[in-house]
């Protein structure tokens, strides 16, 4: 896949969505335009049904939009086939979610290759890579636990390991700090903030929290659907 040069990774520009659901409408979105740059954080604040994981969903090309326009890595999202994009996701895309959706049948190391092997690298290249990825983030020496016998704090470790173990040169957050406390909640933003600087890749964060603010390069507050 060939990427164009721009510094913009993904844009939404006058995008609404609306959700039909049993004969009512809901506007998730309204007329949301925003777009991503190599090398920043952005954080997307909103309280519960603002829209926020909406909008992930359109810049990762999961849905598209009822009105206006979404480009991925400098394409309408509609001229990629789903074969396209999900190839796209796969090489340049990582995903962290709210409880981290590690596979719970699979032990450390093979959460973490899986997503190189999607990618398309063989299995010796994928593992070589899964432990790197592991060490960096001080958790190789649970490569062969299963995740439930891991602490939140290890978990977030491997799912960001996971995140970008593929080279993404975009990472996707959902509430990553959402079921956490305090403390071990940051973790992860700090993890993502150094991977920024070291790796140039550009995360989007949505989150009702706040206390994300302080590393974000930006800060976007959705409200019923709206940016304000
Ligand atoms: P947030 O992530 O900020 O909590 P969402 O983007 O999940 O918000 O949801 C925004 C609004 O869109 C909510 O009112 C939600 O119920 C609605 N919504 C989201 N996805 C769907 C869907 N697939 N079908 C119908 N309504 C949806
Ligand atoms: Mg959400």
């Amino acid at each position: 896949m060939t990427m164009n040069s721009s510094t913009c990774l993904a844009e939404l520009v006058g995008v609404t969505k609306i959700f039909s659901r049993s004969g009512s409408e809901t506007t998730a979105l309204n007329n949301v335009s925003f777009r991503v740059e190599k090398g920043e954080m952005v954080l997307l604040l909103g309280p519960s049904g603002s829209g926020k994981t909406t909008l992930l969903t359109l810049l990762a090309g999961f849905q598209e939009p009822t009105s206006g326009e979404a480009y991925i890595f400098g394409r309408r999202v509609q001229e990629y086939s789903s074969a396209a994009l999900q190839e796209l996701r796969a090489r340049h895309m990582g995903f962290i979610f709210q409880n981290f959706c590690l596979i719970e049948s699979l032990r450390v190391l093979d959460n973490v290759m899986m997503v190189m092997q999607f990618a398309g690298h063989g299995r010796k290249a994928a593992r070589d890579k899964a432990y790197e990825y592991l060490d960096r983030f001080g958790v190789k020496h649970l490569a062969h636990a299963f995740p439930h016998t891991l602490s939140q704090g290890e978990k977030q470790r491997v799912a960001v390991a996971r995140a970008i173990v593929n080279g993404a040169e975009l990472v996707i957050a959902d509430e990553p700090t959402g079921s956490l406390a305090t403390s071990q909640g940051m973790m992860i933003v700090e993890f993502l903030h150094e991977s920024i600087v070291k790796d140039v890749i550009s995360v989007v964060i949505a989150s009702h929290d706040e206390r994300i603010a302080s590393y974000a390069h930006r800060a976007l507050h959705l409200r019923d659907g709206m940016l304000l």
